[in-house]
């Protein structure tokens, strides 16, 4: 293998039981001897087989044997371990080309001359680069929507805020998943704000206050009196940085409805535990996490 092989590092999968997918450490905190750990993603690839899921760890350089073993271990239902470099069409590269259109689940994010990618059973939601963050290639985005699917084949939501909502993507594919609820996304940039505004024009949601359309307001946090008259939510979603999230804490918890469910992104995985601590303060508890790259994606529960 040359190295101009592996210049995208490298990738090890196993397939293990949900079990084992759930009860994934964070890396860090069971390995701390290493300097450059791998960075691990769960995906349950089929819904149709929900004990059937696949773990990859994704390597800077080719891992050693004791390494691979060290892995494994964590996952003692592995079976089906392969270790080889990553491909140059790799999530990482497409990304950077920006334009193209990037699936996630059910949901599909693509530009206006990528309308011929959408397939029957899509949730297509057209989105231009543009001014506001949220096209669907940055991992948080993706991790987000990722998270919107998985929730959305096990239940319902009537009430959900966007916080931070860029170009309105995750919103509009909440209000695309769920279509009897009633949405409304906020963000400190009034460009974000306009910019959402058109995507909903483009994407035929209606702006506004009842069931099936969506409400935007500028707003820091939880700070706008429409998303205090509107609570409290059966889903939260909010993709920021890891200070405003956690700075907001106390006042998405209490907008949130016990049992209901918070989808967070923006931290790093290095920041995960402290943002993970600052919602159990007020009351919530992780129900499940995936990573892409140094990107978690978070997703807890307000204990009923
Ligand atoms: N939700 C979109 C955009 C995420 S980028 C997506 O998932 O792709 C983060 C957005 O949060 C930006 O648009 C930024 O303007 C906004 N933002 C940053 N701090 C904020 C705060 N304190 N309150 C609300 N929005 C904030």
């Amino acid at each position: 293998m040359s190295a101009d092989d592996a210049a995208n590092g490298w990738a090890l999968t196993l397939a293990c039981n949900r079990c084992d997918a759930e009860a994934m450490p964070e890396i860090g905190e069971v390995f701390p001897d290493l300097v450059d750990p791998p960075t691990l993603n769960v995906e349950e690839p089929d819904p149709d087989q929900p004990d059937a899921w696949v773990m990859t760890a994704y390597f800077a350089d080719e891992p050693d044997a004791a390494l691979v073993a060290r892995i494994m271990a964590l996952f003692p239902s592995a079976t089906d371990m392969q270790v080889a470099p990553l491909p140059d069409a790799d999530w990482t590269t497409l990304s950077q080309r920006n334009l193209e259109p990037v699936r996630a689940g059910r949901f599909l994010v693509h530009t206006a001359a990528h309308r011929d990618a959408v397939r029957p059973g899509d949730i297509a939601l057209a989105i231009e680069a543009g001014l506001a963050f949220g096209t669907g290639q940055h991992a948080t985005t993706h991790g987000c929507l990722l998270a919107l699917d998985r929730l959305g084949r096990r239940r319902g939501f009537r009430n959900i805020a966007d916080l931070g909502t860029g170009t309105g993507v995750l919103a509009l594919g909440a209000a695309r998943r769920w279509r009897k609820a009633k949405t409304i996304a906020s963000d400190i940039d009034p460009v974000s704000v306009a910019v959402t505004r058109a995507n909903l024009r483009d994407n035929h949601v209606g702006a506004g206050r009842c069931a099936g359309r969506i409400e935007l307001v500028e707003a820091a946090g939880m700070q706008h009196l429409r998303l205090w008259q509107r609570a409290p939510y059966d889903l939260i979603i909010a993709n920021i940085l890891a200070g405003p999230l956690i700075d907001i804490s106390r006042d998405v918890a209490r907008a949130l409805a016990p049992g209901g469910v918070l989808v967070l992104a923006g931290l790093l995985q290095s920041q995960a535990l402290r943002v993970r601590g600052a919602y159990r303060q007020h009351g919530l508890v992780p129900i499940g996490q995936h990573r892409r790259g140094e990107w978690p994606c978070l997703v807890l529960t307000k204990i009923a």
